[in-house]
């Protein structure tokens, strides 16, 4: 049965309210694209009433600003348990609107409660220095919420990203705006409501559904935003960081793609290596930015790994996303079907050797066959571009030396992967590539704790571990002057 969709319109100041233009757009159920709900379309005369309330919520005199590091900890943990209270109707919400599989969509509601509790549990922990300066003086800094927070999310995991944002912003005691994808708009606006019902204040938390171009930009451009977090494309990415110069001098954190690198080395546990190896790239119907979707495979074990991949994707059993014996859904829309698609035809035509699946799976929903393409060379565009589509590429590799220069002979530097039994090959591996995250015998595991983001095009900006908090912080340093002598 589908999930009751009770919040379709903007969030602002703990309200709901209608576009100013009256507009809304339609949002889709991937499995068979049919229309779930009309929701408000935001632009920018909206996002102008949600940086207001988020300003007036940021003023020093107001419940928010006054309440105590220990009390927003409490606030936001309290929200945890609302999260946890409504993990299923989430999980429900977020398979309909995103197309992910329900088991999936559920891991993700687990995971958002423990983000939750532990960017909260930052809340009243981080501090400033008293500092030996030179002089007769006595300083020490302040650590300091950075304003109005433009939070811009990605609609391939869009309840954790949301959360991934937006608390670190309010542990921090920063006020937010947010602008969910087009394509994923309603765990978003759920969410909001479960902040207020925490006891969240009014302003702090705004919502703006709509498109990158309308709401989005006006965001960027806001000269009252004083921060932009954004996780999708490396173009729009790139984009961000331009506009948020442009006006004032936003604070940025930018979470971009990825064409990840996982290593499979003659010594490695194939039996444990080409499961992960699938799931690597295949999780999610591809739609991940830390997908493994180059794979280089050690010629010693190449042709034996290649046969077991190939078996692994053709078991993998596409469907029904609310079927938990489905491992794969659909495509969350059509314009990601057909470019994955389309990256399919451009490695046939370029001469990788497909093995398995290469096509759409009938003509309703956005489903696609799992694909495997083997002897991929370095200079194919399934190896140069992120596809975001169920489609892994296979490369030979001869030495450690070798596969290093090549996994890093990319813009993008999200993750990477080795599976190894030789800790040396691990360690020079680690050392060496350039990743932001780099994974040993295992791929995709991330937790609160551990820093996550990319070098190079990947990213700007860390999300996530203990530090997390300091992208919403700005530092002050206060310096008193003594008298000489007493
Ligand atoms: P994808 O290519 O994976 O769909 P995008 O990077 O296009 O991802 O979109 C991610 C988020 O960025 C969405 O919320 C989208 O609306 C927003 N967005 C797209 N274009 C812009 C823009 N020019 N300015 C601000 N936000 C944008």
């Amino acid at each position: 049965m589908a999930p009751e969709i009770k919040y379709t319109k903007i969030f602002i100041d703990n309200q709901w309210v209608d576009a100013k233009s009256g507009k809304t757009f339609d949002t889709y159920y991937p499995h068979d694209g049919s229309v779930i709900a009309k929701v408000a379309e935001g632009d920018k005369a909206d996002i102008d009433a949600a940086v207001d309330a988020a300003k007036r919520a940021f003023h020093r005199n107001s419940e928010w600003r006054q309440l105590d590091a220990s009390q927003r900890r409490l606030t936001l943990d309290k929200f945890a348990g609302l999260l946890a209270r409504d993990a299923d109707y989430l999980a429900q919400l977020e398979s309909y609107n995103n197309g992910m599989v329900l088991t999936m969509a559920k891991m993700m509601a687990h995971s958002a409660v423990n983000f939750t509790k532990y960017f909260a549990s930052l809340a009243d922990k981080f501090q400033g220095n008293t500092i030996p300066a030179d002089g007769a003086v006595f300083s020490y800094t302040l650590k300091q919420p950075v304003g109005v927070c433009g939070l811009i999310l990605p609609w391939n995991a869009p309840m954790l990203m949301f959360i991934c944002k937006a608390i670190p912003a309010l542990a921090a005691g920063c006020t937010v705006v947010v602008k969910p994808a087009e394509q994923t708009p309603l765990t978003a606006l759920a969410l909001g409501a479960l902040l207020a019902e925490a006891g969240v204040p009014a302003g702090v938390v705004n919502i703006v559904p709509g498109f990158g171009p309308g709401a989005g930009s006006s965001l960027t451009h806001h000269a009252k935003v004083s921060k932009i977090s954004f996780t999708g494309s490396m173009e729009v990415g790139k984009i961000i960081q331009q506009a948020a110069g442009a006006v004032n001098l936003k604070r940025i954190t930018l979470e971009l793609g990825g064409k990840s690198p996982l290593v499979i080395m003659n010594d490695a546990d194939l039996a444990a290596a080409v499961p992960y190896a699938g799931r690597a790239v295949f999780a999610m119907s591809g739609q991940v930015c830390i997908a493994a979707s180059r794979l280089y495979v050690q010629s010693g074990i190449y042709d034996e790994f290649v046969k077991r991949a190939a078996e692994f994707a053709k078991a993998i059993k596409v469907g029904d996303p609310t079927d938990p014996t489905t491992q794969q859904g659909p495509q969350t829309d059509e314009p990601t079907m057909s470019k994955a698609l389309g990256y399919i035809e451009k490695g046939k035509a370029e001469g990788a050797k497909l093995l398995v699946g290469g096509k759409r799976i009938g003509n309703k929903g956005y489903y696609i066959e799992p694909t495997v393409f083997a002897d991929v060379k370095d200079n194919m565009s399934i190896a140069t571009d992120e596809i975001f589509g169920p489609v892994q590429s296979i490369l030979k590799f001869d030495t450690l030396e070798e596969v290093i220069d090549r996994a890093n002979n990319t813009n993008y530097g999200l993750a990477a992967g080795i599976f190894t039994t030789n800790i040396n090959s691990a360690l020079q591996f680690s050392k060496y590539v350039e990743a932001g995250t780099v994974w040993v015998n295992d791929y995709m595991t991330l937790a609160p704790q551990t820093p996550f983001g990319g070098f190079k095009d990947s990213g700007l900006g860390r999300e996530y571990g203990r530090d997390c908090l300091d992208a919403y912080l700005e530092v002050k340093t206060v310096t008193i002057n003594l008298p000489k002598k007493i």
